[in-house]
């Protein structure tokens, strides 16, 4: 009895499959996790998305290795910042069945210049940069007000009939950016000091919001130690502007901020730029700001 019962359970979803094969939920790519987070936020139960830069590795020395092209052979949308730091995704996406729907968060926004040519234009440029500062996922409002949109026009667009599900994620996730924008606001008031040096320069979208400043980064490019040069000049700078934070990151060896700190006396704290899925306590977009807020009080509080 138990085996006809199963046995006609199967045939029915069987061709149950069939008619709702639609229904399965769309695949996503996204190269860095907020973004991977944020697609999450949006499409709920309807998407499946896969982060593309693993967790530990910086936003900006990954290079994407062939398994990956396996995974993302069959994504129908992909999300990249854009403006010149993950656009080898493009390429990546290239070996899909389909050519999946491209995401480009920066573009149409109006971005920053990189921070620290300001600084030190003597330092030769070694990268390929475009000069546009590409982070503005650590900005929470421009994720209200700009990525989350773009994404949900994106999903949208793939999955019309699950369109008002997107809409309502979409104005549930921006209440609570909006209220992570208000504990960033509150969080700030009260600190004494609101320059810092940066492990690289991720933090002006941030800074410029919240009123701190980012004075300069310690690696002019991510993962490209510091010249001993450099390093004289940012203890100097660092001396002249009262800075005693130093923000290092968890990609990123620290080695040098340790350097700055011990000469100005200072200290040095982690701020990080991209979390992950399996981080405790960085594991979603607002928990990774969260965090980073914790940190910057931490250290520009007192
Ligand atoms: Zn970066």
């Amino acid at each position: 009895m138990g085996r006809i019962v199963f046995t006609m359970v199967t045939v029915i979803l069987l061709t149950v499959g069939v008619s709702v094969a639609y229904a399965a939920p769309l695949k996503v790519a996204a190269t860095i996790f907020p973004l991977a987070d944020i697609v999450r936020q949006v499409g709920g139960d309807r998407v499946t998305v896969t982060t593309i830069i693993p967790a530990g590795a910086s936003e900006h020395i990954y290079e994407p290795t062939s398994s990956q092209m396996r995974q993302v052979a069959d994504v129908v949308l992909y999300v990249k910042v854009g403006a010149g730091m993950d656009d080898w995704v493009d390429r990546l996406v290239r070996s899909a069945r389909k050519p999946p729907m491209p995401v480009s968060v920066t573009s149409g926004v109006r971005l920053l210049r990189t921070a620290e040519q300001e600084l030190l234009g003597q330092e030769e440029e070694e990268h390929h940069h475009s000069g546009d500062d590409p982070h503005i996922w650590l900005d929470p409002i421009l994720v209200r007000d700009s990525i989350v949109p773009r994404i949900t026009e994106a999903l949208i667009k793939l999955s019309p009939a699950d369109s008002s599900r997107f809409r309502d994620n979409a104005k549930r996730f921006q209440q609570e950016l909006t209220r992570l924008d208000q504990e960033m606001r509150q969080g700030v008031a009260g600190l004494k000091r609101h320059e810092f040096i940066a492990m690289h320069s991720a933090w002006a979208y941030m800074a410029k919001r919240y009123g701190l400043r980012q004075v300069a980064a310690v690696e002019t490019f991510p993962g490209k130690e510091p010249s001993a040069r450099y390093l004289v000049e940012l203890v100097k700078l660092a001396r002249k502007q009262g800075v005693s934070t130093i923000f290092a990151e968890p990609q990123l060896s620290n080695k040098a901020a340790q350097v700055i700190a011990r000469e100005v006396k200072g200290t040095v704290l982690l701020l990080d730029p991209v979390g992950g899925e399996n981080i405790a306590g960085r594991n979603s977009y607002l928990a990774l700001m969260r965090y980073n807020l914790s940190q910057i009080v931490r250290g520009m509080g007192k």
